[in-house]
């Protein structure tokens, strides 16, 4: 079988020439069984109960989004750190049965894993997210580069219910309060999910903040006591943890309620 080589611009760097597939997260992080494939904010549009359709992709979630050099230094630089923050929340995950109610210590290298997170945020946006974000091209692509400018605000929480998100820098509502507009990109994959935020607050305060990752040099590992929330990810909506009882009640209301203004 003849090898399909993909060209384009690359998400990070921008240069224009062979791109190779990014796995959105690493593949060591669990990402390496066939799933669904879906074109990154394709999952918008789907509803609590529907599965993502289209062709398996063997490899994994991921896309052809970065270029050889760029996908190997990140991968060098940032991808084992980032791995092993994967499977110690996999491990306190399985530990409390999906149900932790305390704060877990947990020691890592605070940089390499924000600048993986960031990296993978470059891979679900388009290209015009690193034309309008040159500090966050200069944070990923140079390995000791501390902090980010305070307009960028990253946020965590434990992800095992729902549906993979991946979604492009986009305006978000607070669900609940029906006021507060965010601008934000959210990624989704279980045991984590990542937000980042632009000058704005998140549209969901139990999220929680780790932006101060950024402020520990490349080599140090240390440790942090995190209490994260776990939220479900049923809709492709950025910022939406209803659960899946929650989704259906209030389709069911609303419905009710158009039913109403009707008679
Ligand atoms: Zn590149």
């Amino acid at each position: 079988m003849v090898k399909k080589k993909y060209q384009g611009y690359c998400r990070i760097c921008g240069e224009f020439g062979d791109l190779s597939f990014e796995h959105v997260p690493p593949r060591s992080a669990f990402n390496n069984r066939p799933v669904r494939y879906i074109n990154f904010g394709s999952e918008l549009v789907l509803g609590p109960e529907e599965q993502v359709k289209g062709p398996i992709q063997r490899k994994g979630m991921g896309g052809y989004t970065l270029c050889v050099r760029c996908n190997n230094i990140t991968g060098h630089w940032y991808g084992s750190q980032f791995v092993d923050w994967c499977y110690q929340a996999m491990n306190i995950l399985i530990r409390a049965e999906g149900k932790p109610s305390l704060i877990y210590l947990t020691r890592l290298y605070p940089l390499p894993v924000i600048k993986q997170i960031v990296a993978m945020f470059f891979s679900i946006n388009s290209l015009d997210f690193r034309k309008a974000n040159p500090d966050l091209v200069d944070f990923v692509l140079n390995k000791d580069k501390l902090y980010l400018s305070p307009k960028y605000r990253i946020f965590v929480y434990y992800n095992i219910e729902g549906n993979f998100r991946t979604t492009g820098v986009t305006a978000a509502m607070n669900i609940v309060k029906g006021k507060k507009i965010s601008l934000l990109t959210e990624l989704s994959y279980p045991p984590f999910g990542y937000i980042m935020t632009f000058d704005s607050e998140p549209s969901d305060n139990r999220v929680f903040e780790i932006t101060h990752f950024a402020r520990y040099s490349y080599g140090t590992w240390t440790p942090m006591e995190l209490k994260l929330p776990i939220l479900p990810t049923y809709l492709g909506i950025p910022g939406d943890y209803r659960t899946k009882e929650e989704i259906v009640e209030e389709t069911k209301r609303n419905i009710e309620n158009a039913d109403k203004r009707k008679n």
